[in-house]
């Protein structure tokens, strides 16, 4: 175990209550890449605004061309050592919450319970309404879709259907901000796990738990402009240190 590990070891020894917040990052190393990263995600697409999907019907189309074309690798990721040390440290009690920016249902895949996990950004495991907050399930938003070019309208209120994921210039989830704010309020310890920390709110909780008098532990490989604020930063894969880590669970 490198110094950093023990390092970050030593602070969850300590801490009563961790929140973790991660990033793409920690999904990187099950096969999805990131965003922001050299070969990640913007580098071959842009991403669709919130404005555009409501407005155009060609962003809509788009959007769903590119939803189509996930559905394999949405059905065939299974988490990595890194969701697995984080839903490890919920079990153990020694994190109380995962939040996460991630839309990919991973950690409820490694065995993190809904109670105890905030996505920020929602999902891309089911659809919405926009109007009605219906649930609709993407598979037969797909059908449709590979059937007449177009998703479906709602069918109890005829509303737009949008994955239930948050897009740029998407007013965040109440309800989700909400308990995010809480459970970082109860914290001593935020560890970060995979994120630039460049897209806000969401890189806000971080600051929120500085400012509140917890620790800060910033994982990722590259330096991130929060670095400055933190503890303790380890640029490092988020799946070995954090294997490292969790073998000296039983210690902690
Ligand atoms: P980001 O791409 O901006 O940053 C990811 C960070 O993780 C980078 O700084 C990179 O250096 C680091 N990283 C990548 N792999 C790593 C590894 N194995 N070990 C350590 N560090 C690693 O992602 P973000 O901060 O989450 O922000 C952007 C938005 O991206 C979020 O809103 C999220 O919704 C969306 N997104 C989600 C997924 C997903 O659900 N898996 C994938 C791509 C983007
Ligand atoms: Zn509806």
């Amino acid at each position: 175990m490198t110094q950093d590990a023990a390092a970050l070891a030593e602070l969850l020894r300590e801490s009563r209550r961790t929140v973790i917040f991660t990033g793409a990052g920690i999904s990187t190393e099950s096969g999805i890449p990131d965003f922001r990263s050299p070969g990640g995600i913007w580098t071959r697409m842009q991403p669709i605004a919130f404005q555009d999907y409501l407005s155009d019907p060609e962003a809509r189309r788009l959007s769903w061309q590119r939803r189509l074309e996930m559905e394999e690798t949405w059905n065939t990721v299974t988490p990595n050592t890194g969701h697995h040390a984080v839903a490890e440290l919920l079990a153990r009690g020694k994190a109380s919450h995962v939040i996460t920016q991630n839309i990919d249902g991973l950690h409820q895949q490694s065995g993190v319970p809904e109670e105890k996990l905030i996505e920020l950004h929602g999902s891309t495991r089911h659809a919405k309404c926009l109007d009605c907050d219906a649930r609709i399930e993407i598979a037969d938003v797909l059908t449709h879709f590979t059937a007449h070019g177009d998703a479906p309208d709602c069918a109890h209120c005829g509303g737009l259907v949008k994955t239930a994921t948050i897009s740029f210039g998407q007013p965040m989830p109440e309800g989700e901000m909400a308990r995010a704010e809480a459970a970082v309020r109860a914290c001593d310890l935020m560890l970060v796990l995979g994120s630039s920390l460049v897209v806000y709110p969401a890189a806000g909780f971080p600051l929120q738990a500085k400012r509140q008098g917890a620790g800060l532990v910033i994982l990722n490989r590259e330096e991130t402009p929060l670095d400055r604020y933190a503890d303790l930063v380890l640029n490092a894969e988020i799946g070995p240190t954090l294997g490292s880590v969790i073998e000296r669970i039983d210690t902690l």
